[in-house]
């Protein structure tokens, strides 16, 4: 090992929202005394953090009809972490903007099924109210101007939502660790980490500015976490399914959030329309879902690191058949696909805004360029399956994070569980005040 190599407890690798809401644990909440954060961009969050590369929702699984109970109860915890940070932390609200959300059913189908969900779900959101089509419109003209009259539409609606500037937010992390000024905190931006090889005692982490040795490591590098787990042999059940999502603007159309019904077996949210976080003179639709071999979006070259991640044996590319040809997925993948279509896709997505603001026409709705961002969905090999959410790889001191969708609203809880496990993997001298932490953050009534 060369002797000027620094070496830490624990290194960081990926300044997006989860690695900096780790490093604010880490530092606030344990006595790790020296830490680093590796990023490769000159800033923090630039990647699927960056507020135009999400929808900017804190979800609490409330209006996300794709989520059953159990998983609404999780995230709900999880989401109460960050709205408690913000609520403590962002008085003159520069990190978000609280608007009201709704879910919109539309016809005797979707009508039944929002009833018989606000029945089961009443118990774990109290404040949510079933709205009749004349309620909505008090709320939400837009949804309600020229739609016609014999279609029926109800909502489940809450007063309390959250839009979030997630970069925003990663960026108040920070500052609230390196403000403990006790310990190193290190920041190393404009520092990609090329590859690493664990040895007696420490990981060596090889970068483009040289060598770190850091005796644990946690990757928090989105879909490239997988590409680093596989480096060392953990992950080998796991492939990635990307789907890359954009968006459209119109004006001002909407003065909350505006989801639909979403299909059950799709994991990601079906289109829905936003007010900008800071800007209410923009309406945001959106995403698209669209199935791609990149890790990065408009980056060509991650091309070639997809494929080391996706693992693409004949297994995987079976298993990826087998998922895609399941009948609802497949129809959405193609639908999708047709959003890119030149004169055809904006014409498709139009319907799919119409549903939600009927008066909107072709001239108003405007693809967002150099918006949208990659979901890295989680393909387990060994079920065969597409999984919903976070997956976390555990190997020798070292944790891997990949993190589709609600990954920017559960980072705090993501960290608990990081910092949980780095403590335990440092040793007995090692404490983490996850009692203050809840005290901190935590909601009493959970
Ligand atoms: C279209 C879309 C809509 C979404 N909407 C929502 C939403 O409304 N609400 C929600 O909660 N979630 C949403 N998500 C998911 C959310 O954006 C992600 O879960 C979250 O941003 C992941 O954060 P992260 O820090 O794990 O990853 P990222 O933000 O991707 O950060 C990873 C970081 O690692 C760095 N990095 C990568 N490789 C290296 C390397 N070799 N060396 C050093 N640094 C490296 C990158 O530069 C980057 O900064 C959405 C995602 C998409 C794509």
């Amino acid at each position: 090992m060369p002797g000027d190599r620094k070496n830490y407890e624990v290194a960081i690798v990926g300044g997006g929202i989860s690695g900096t809401a780790l490093l604010y644990t880490l530092s606030n909440y344990t006595n790790i005394q020296r830490i680093v954060l590796i990023e490769k961009n000159p800033e923090v969050a630039l990647g699927n953090s960056h507020k135009t590369s999400n929808s900017q929702t804190l979800h609490f699984g409330d209006i996300e009809t794709n989520y059953t109970f159990a998983k609404a109860q999780k995230v709900k915890k999880a989401a109460s972490l960050v709205k408690n940070y913000i609520l403590k932390n962002d008085p003159q609200q520069k990190i978000y903007s609280r608007y009201h959300k709704m879910v919109l059913a539309i016809g005797d189908e979707q009508i039944e099924e929002l009833k018989t969900r606000y029945q089961e779900f009443q118990t774990l959101f109290p404040n949510l109210k079933l709205l009749t089509k004349e309620e909505i419109e008090l709320f939400e003209p837009g949804v309600v101007k020229h739609r016609p009259v014999d279609e029926e539409i109800i909502a489940l609606f809450s007063e309390e939502g959250y839009t979030i500037d997630f970069q925003k937010l990663a960026q108040s992390f920070l500052q609230k660790s390196i403000n403990n000024s006790q310990k190193t905190i290190d920041l190393m931006m404009e520092t990609k980490v090329k590859h690493l090889e664990q040895q007696k005692e420490a990981y060596c982490i090889y970068t483009n500015r040289g060598e770190i040795a850091a005796k644990v490591v946690v990757f928090t590098t989105g879909a490239y976490s997988l590409l680093f787990a596989k480096s060392l042999g953990y992950g080998q059940d796991y492939a990635l399914l990307n789907v890359a999502g954009s968006f459209y603007l119109a004006p001002g159309i909407l003065n909350g959030k505006v989801y639909t019904v979403q299909l059950k077996e799709i994991p990601f949210a079906a289109i829905h329309g936003d007010a900008e976080v800071h800007d209410r003179s923009k309406t945001r639709f959106g995403p698209t879902a669209k199935v791609t071999p990149l890790l990065e979006p408009y980056k060509y070259t991650t091309i070639f690191d997809y494929v080391k991640t996706a693992g693409l044996s004949i297994k995987a590319l079976l298993v990826f058949l087998k998922i895609l040809s399941q009948k609802a997925i497949l129809k959405y993948i193609i639908k999708n696909f047709l959003y890119d279509v030149p004169f055809l896709g904006k014409r498709l997505f139009l319907k799919e805004v119409q549903k939600i603001v009927p008066s909107l026409q072709l001239k108003d709705i405007q693809l967002a360029r150099g918006y949208g961002g990659i979901r890295p969905q989680i393909v387990n090999l060994k079920t065969q399956r597409l999984e919903l959410g976070e997956a976390k790889i555990i190997g020798e001191n070292i944790l891997f994070n990949i993190t589709p969708s609600p990954g920017a609203s559960t980072c705090l809880q993501n960290a608990e569980q990081d910092t949980e496990k780095i403590v335990s993997f440092l040793g007995s001298e090692y404490k983490f005040a996850k009692d203050q932490f809840w005290q901190d953050l935590g909601d009493e009534q959970l």
